[in-house]
């Protein structure tokens, strides 16, 4: 029998598995799963690289290597994903989050921070937002935990994501503050809101093919599809926005990067004001936004 490994042999040996699949990020993925697989942290993969790794823990990793050089991405594997600092759950209904979309938080937070919105504090208080399309409840959930004194309600077609979403905000303590309701864009919606997100599907179906596999093969085709041009759900939250959107408020959508003059020409026609195109740390447009005119406007 061979002898067990030490962490820093398994790491090696991880990164060269994963660079022979040509991942690009081979590096950073061996090390998310070596961590996940021993237990060991970052810093002990650095202090403690000749620490012995017992034989089940190996094991597990091999198989998770496998998983990650046949196109599975690491947050599918491990079951959770990193977001804005804060870790979700996933399910199979779920949207693995991804860096881009924390550009919708920002412009979130900055709207609420700079008092714009009519009658709400930077803490939040006062405001009552609305996630159309949650997911794993990110937008949300990361919402609520940078705003303490807000109050939100996120929804979800899909009852497997509104089941994942719940979890996180219980996972980060937003439980008390946050709704839930499962149905399309308005249709489990009452009321009105300060501020509306969504992070939509927004992928023109028959580009769907053509992407990633990482994407095609292991996000849920629910959460991507927008329809013949991508702009189904625009339309569809665009169309019910002023039955649920005070005057002043905000509404937040994250796009494509090819999308910001389309869904701003829509955010126009609904009648917003204060279109603005957002963009991601690629420099590529994120985020439109605009703002629900008051009657005297
Ligand atoms: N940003 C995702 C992607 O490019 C799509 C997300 C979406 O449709 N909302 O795969």
């Amino acid at each position: 029998m061979s002898a067990p490994a030490t962490l820093g042999a398994l790491l090696a040996a991880a990164r060269r598995r994963l660079q022979a699949a040509g991942l690009d990020t081979a590096a950073i993925d061996a090390r998310l799963l070596v961590e996940a697989a021993t237990g060991a942290s970052r810093l002990d993969l650095l202090a403690a690289a000749d620490r012995q790794v017992a034989p089940d823990a190996a094991v597990r990793l091999d198989g998770w290597l496998d998983r990650r050089a046949a196109g599975e991405p690491v947050g599918r594997i491990l079951g959770t994903a990193s977001f804005y600092g804060l870790d979700f759950a996933l399910g199979p209904d779920t949207l693995e989050p991804r860096p881009d979309t924390e550009v919708l938080v920002e412009t979130a937070l900055a709207a609420v921070r700079s008092g714009r919105l009519p009658g709400v504090s930077p803490d939040g208080a006062g405001l009552r937002l609305l996630d159309i399309g949650t997911g794993t409840g990110a937008i949300a959930v990361t919402l609520l935990v940078k705003l303490p004194a807000a109050r939100g309600l996120a929804t979800d077609l899909s009852a497997g994501a509104v089941a994942v979403a719940r979890d996180n905000a219980a996972r980060h303590g937003a439980a008390d503050r946050l709704d839930f309701a499962t149905g399309d864009v308005w249709q489990p919606v009452a009321g009105r809101f300060g501020l509306v997100v969504s992070n939509p599907p927004y992928i023109a179906s028959d580009v769907i093919a053509g992407l990633d596999r990482e994407v095609r093969l292991h996000d849920p085709h629910l959460a991507l599809d927008g329809g013949a041009d991508g702009l189904d759900v625009y339309r569809a939250i665009l169309a019910g926005l002023h039955d649920h959107l005070l005057p002043g408020g905000l509404l937040a959508v994250e796009i494509g990067w090819d999308q910001g003059a389309a869904v701003s020409d829509l955010f126009a026609l609904a009648g917003l004001g204060t279109i603005e195109v957002h963009r991601d740390l690629g420099g590529r447009d994120r985020v439109v936004s605009g703002v629900m005119l008051s009657q005297s406007d």
